[in-house]
């Protein structure tokens, strides 16, 4: 018997941002992998093993995982978001490739999910409504000095973006020094979104500038969206303001 192994995105935390995929991938497993948190928001079902792990043991919840459906199993190991965004997808691939051989002849399916900085954009107008990317300020996996670089080009080169990670007890200055970083080349009044725990019940949603970005207070559940020098925002009498993007664009240095 060939075994099976699923990479299930969760989404963000609300139940109706799973998608009918991931929903069908998580009846179908036998055994469930995954962050202890994320596999308790899954209603447990009879003949489903639980096999939760800690956050900073991806590889080796990745190898168990693996193994377990070489053995035969239909495994499914879920994600947060979207399981290729700072997430599981890409672990399981690193182990594919330095494992056993039997690995790569697995049946290996990526489901995805709806990631944090999508959800957080959907809450504020549409912050990604044109060129943007994505940067984890997590230095565990690369030196900070890259992060600073990336930054760097990131603002200068015009794009929004999606800062994964921002804070952990383990990292309490760097959110702090890429603000300061990202004022040497965007404006002041540049808008930024902090959207914390969403799609959960104690969401939070706040809408900033960069000058006051340092001060506000964020964590490991908070996703934080920088615009560039063209992003709007529109105040609504009564109702909360739209943060935007437009879709043409100036020259970057202009
Ligand atoms: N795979 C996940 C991201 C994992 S990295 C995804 O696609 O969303 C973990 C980071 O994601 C957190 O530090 C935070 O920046 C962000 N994040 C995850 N869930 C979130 C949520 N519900 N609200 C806001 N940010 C979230």
């Amino acid at each position: 018997m060939s075994g099976r192994l699923t990479v299930v995105g969760l989404g963000p935390g609300d139940p109706r941002y799973l998608t009918a995929e991931a929903v069908a991938a998580l009846g179908a497993a036998q055994a469930l992998y995954g962050y202890g948190p994320y596999l308790e928001r899954l209603p447990p079902r009879p003949g489903q093993s639980r096999h939760p792990s800690d956050n900073r043991e991806e590889s080796a919840r990745a190898a168990a995982a693996l193994r377990h459906a070489a053995d035969g199993a239909d495994v499914a190991v879920v994600s947060g978001g979207d399981p290729g965004v700072f997430a599981m997808a890409a672990a399981i691939c690193e182990e594919i490739e330095a494992g056993p051989e039997s690995w790569r002849a697995l049946d290996v399916v990526f489901v995805p999910g709806i990631t944090a900085m999508l959800a957080v954009a959907a809450r504020i107008g549409a912050p990604l409504g044109h060129d943007f990317c994505a940067l984890s300020l997590s230095d565990n996996l690369k030196p900070w000095d890259l992060v600073e670089r990336r930054l760097d080009a990131a603002a200068s080169a015009g794009f929004v973006i999606a800062l994964y990670n921002p804070v952990s007890r383990a990292r309490p200055w760097q959110f702090g020094s890429a603000v300061q970083r990202l004022r040497w080349h965007l404006p002041a009044a540049t808008p930024v979104v902090f959207g914390r725990a969403v799609g959960r019940p104690d969401e939070s949603v706040r809408l900033t500038t960069l000058a006051e970005a340092a001060a506000v207070p964020a964590d490991m559940a908070t996703l934080v969206i920088v615009g560039t020098k063209e992003s709007r925002v529109v105040l609504r009498p009564g109702r909360s303001p739209l943060f935007y993007t437009p879709r043409a664009a100036a020259e970057v240095n202009a």
